[in-house]
């Protein structure tokens, strides 16, 4: 059970629309603050795009997320759990990054991040570009390789971009596997689709043993049959949920750079969540949320019902 001290405001006692906003309504709270070892789910903002090679705009996604997530209610309509009930969940801010710098921009989102781990708490992050997995996974993945559950409709592990460059938010899951972050045997990636520059992705994957489940297959087999297979390939070792907005069908999610047709509508976004449950999950993120190009703000509440999905995934019972 949770301490009430953690429990969100509720939209009974202040409009949703009033008060300055955190996630979910959590309280926000700070390493300094005489509680933040208590914290079991931290909800963190990475407010940075540096690594994005489109278009830009992830960085001021944390602050829309927050907003939009005021939206969220306490209690999961289908399972009826009640993840703030369960768990001391905190929005614990924004990590700030050096927007100008890459690499120092990287080092203090793992220090960040570090410093979660060394409490215990169990990050659930809003990006920032697809980049942002990499700093985290550096500090979450520090002691053994994590299986990863990847929603995208890119496989994100291409080798460089613009002549070596190594650092982009289609390269951080090839980085990964390098640095020995993920196992790649126990790693998933959902939903892929699009127009291609080469094969040199795939080719990657397969070499390493990444399953990658294409869009054509995932509408063929549906969402249970292949996210049991997702299930089967993490299995009960510790696993990372990493869920890149643009997974989702375009007409849904709009707002977010590298968008690509003919993908899953915003009730498979959920199911796909929904089947997490169980897992040994460490962390996951949401990330590739684009204010500048979500005119009706719909692909952020989308982003923040899809992050309240993993909550309950993470405080599930295993
Ligand atoms: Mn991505
Ligand atoms: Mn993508």
């Amino acid at each position: 059970m949770s301490d009430p001290f953690f429990h969100p405001v509720s939209g009974f006692d202040l409009p949703r629309f009033a008060g300055v906003p955190s996630f979910m309504r959590l309280p926000h709270l700070t390493a300094d603050h005489p509680r933040f070892a208590d914290v079991e789910i931290g909800l963190v903002g990475v407010p940075w795009d540096s690594g994005t090679t489109n278009r830009p705009g992830p960085r001021h996604g944390p602050r829309q997320l927050r907003d939009a997530s005021t939206m969220i209610r306490a209690q999961h309509p289908v399972t009826g759990q009640r993840p703030f009930e369960t768990a001391n969940c905190a929005d614990l801010g924004d990590v700030g990054p050096n927007p100008a710098d890459i690499q120092d921009s990287m080092a203090r989102i793992t220090a960040f991040f570090d410093q979660l781990a060394q409490n215990e708490i169990r990050p659930l992050t809003a990006g920032g570009d697809h980049l942002t997995s990499l700093p985290v996974l550096r500090a979450l993945a520090k002691n053994r390789p994590l299986g990863m559950v990847h929603f995208d409709s890119h496989t994100d592990l291409f080798h460089s971009y613009f002549g070596g460059t190594m650092y982009t938010h289609g390269t951080p899951f090839r980085r990964a596997v390098e640095e020995g972050l993920l196992d790649p045997k126990r790693v998933i990636q959902i939903g892929i689709r699009g127009t291609m520059y080469d094969a040199e992705d795939r080719d990657f994957a397969k070499a390493t043993g990444i399953r990658i489940v294409e869009i054509e297959e995932f509408f063929d087999r549906g969402v249970a049959d292949v996210m049991q297979e997702a299930r089967d390939i993490v299995g009960d070792q510790p696993a990372y949920v990493s869920y890149d907005i643009d997974f989702v069908d375009p007409t849904y999610a709009p707002g977010t750079g590298t968008p690509e047709v003919g993908g899953p509508n915003s009730f498979q976004a959920l199911q796909v969540c929904r089947a997490l449950a169980g897992l040994d999950i460490v962390g996951a993120d949401m990330v590739e949320v684009s204010p500048p190009f979500d005119a009706s703000g719909g692909t952020a509440f989308l982003g923040v019902s899809i992050m309240f999905e993993l909550l309950c995934a993470m405080l599930s019972e295993r």
